[in-house]
């Protein structure tokens, strides 16, 4: 029988915790490189301007009511997610081979194709991962019985892609595996496949008929262009893969607390592709509807605004250049300052990476070190968040970098 006295205390998340940290600190140079949020040039919260028109006109509009959206969600915003994605002219839309539903921003959409492939991919899959990955891709996976193994990833020693060790571990891999990547901005580590790896990998997956499962958190946070940002998932698609993708707004419309995200599934192209899709979202709508019923309609409703706005469209590329300048320009000034100093080691790696997150290759020691005798907070991996560095900090977090390593 069920005792409640038996319910073992959970680990506390490690990030949780280190927030926790960070905001009993008192010293006033304190630094927070942990956290997964955008971070103006004054350390603060940044509403993005076109988010801030979008949310004005909503709450001017006297037909806004709070009614239910439908199960699959507001529908001129999926629809213009897809077309976000996978590209206006895709190719895909327009043989009516995908499907979408609004999720609960990212890690809805991670979640929803999860529960989808456990109860419909034949044989129980394995799901590989990048070692290492968003720590959520653990637990959502495991959470829906799915078996999970991981690829080499990150390479120690150049601080970029271990790709030798990636391609063998996917082209290892029993055939019809589901592999995650990360479509741009890989969360932890910064480190992207080159246009001409994503090439091979995508031709390796294809022999081995393995099934893409794309990720994308940061289209268009990473280099400010929506479209590099899909390159690798727009391939696929052209590659005529079958494959799904978990679509976040939470970075890019700086909406995270809003849950405003899609999950998308397109099938390969064939004569009954268009049926196969209509039997796919039927069955992710009961799925949605068990799980969630129907999502939050207030970020979608700003987000469909926008993309379905072209003058808004327009300022929000804007506002997606000023995110991704300010980070891209902040990597520039860290690796300047270290290598300044001397810093003993090599620090290209700073500007090679891209997105959010920077693996610095930094110890547990080091990283101990700097919460200790600097304030400065950061995952005990080494991974240091761009977005919490400014104009005014860079210099000193730099310095007490340098201290550490020399
Ligand atoms: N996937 C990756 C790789 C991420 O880095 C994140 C956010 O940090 C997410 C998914 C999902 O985020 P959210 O649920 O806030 O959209």
């Amino acid at each position: 029988s069920f005792s409640a006295d038996a319910v073992p205390k959970a680990p506390e998340d490690p990030l949780f915790g280190l927030m926790a940290a960070y905001r009993k600190d008192t010293d006033e140079r304190k630094v927070d490189l942990g956290i997964g949020a955008y971070r103006d040039d004054n350390a603060k919260p940044w509403v993005l301007p076109v988010v801030k028109k979008a949310d004005d006109i909503l709450r001017n509009d006297p037909a806004l009511n709070h009614e239910y959206l439908p199960i699959a969600g507001l529908s001129e915003f999926t629809s213009a997610a897809a077309r976000l994605i996978l590209g206006a002219d895709s190719p895909a839309i327009a043989e009516n081979r995908t499907c979408s539903l609004q999720t609960v921003s990212g890690t809805g959409a991670v979640h929803l194709g999860a529960l989808f492939l456990a109860r419909f991919y034949p044989g129980k899959p394995t799901v590989y991962f990048s070692n290492p990955t968003w720590a959520n891709h653990n637990q959502i996976f495991s959470n829906v019985h799915l078996p999970i193994a991981t690829y080499p990833y990150f390479s120690k020693s150049t601080k970029g892609l271990d790709w030798e060790g990636m391609k063998q571990a996917v082209t290892d891999a029993p055939e019809h595996s589901i592999i995650l990547l990360h479509a741009c901005a890989h969360n932890p580590t910064g480190v992207d496949l080159t246009k001409a790896q994503w090439k091979e990998l995508a031709s390796v997956m294809k022999q081995n008929s393995h099934f893409p499962f794309f990720d994308c958190a940061y289209q268009g946070f990473a280099s400010g262009d929506l479209a590099k940002d899909a390159w690798a998932l727009r391939y696929f698609v052209e590659q005529g893969f079958e494959l799904c993708v978990a679509q976040s707004f939470a970075k890019n419309f700086g909406l995270y607390g809003e849950r405003a995200g899609c999950f998308h599934f397109v099938t390969g192209p064939g004569t009954d592709s268009q049926n196969t899709i209509t039997r796919i979202a039927s069955q992710l709508a009961i799925l949605q509807r068990s799980e969630i019923s129907n999502p939050p309609a207030y970020g979608a409703r700003i987000a469909s605004l926008v993309l379905n706005d072209q003058a808004l469209f327009a300022e929000w590329e804007e506002n997606l250049r000023t995110m991704s300048g300010r980070i891209i320009s902040m990597r520039t000034a860290l690796r300047g300052k270290l290598e300044e100093l001397k810093t003993p080691g090599t620090w290209n790696h700073i500007t090679d990476q891209i997105g959010m997150f920077s693996f610095t290759g930094l110890s547990e020691k080091q990283v101990l070190q700097l919460r200790e005798t600097a304030h400065i907070y950061m995952t005990k991996n080494g991974r240091i968040s761009m977005a919490g560095l400014n104009t005014r900090n860079v210099e000193y977090v730099a310095k007490a970098i340098d201290k550490v390593v020399k």
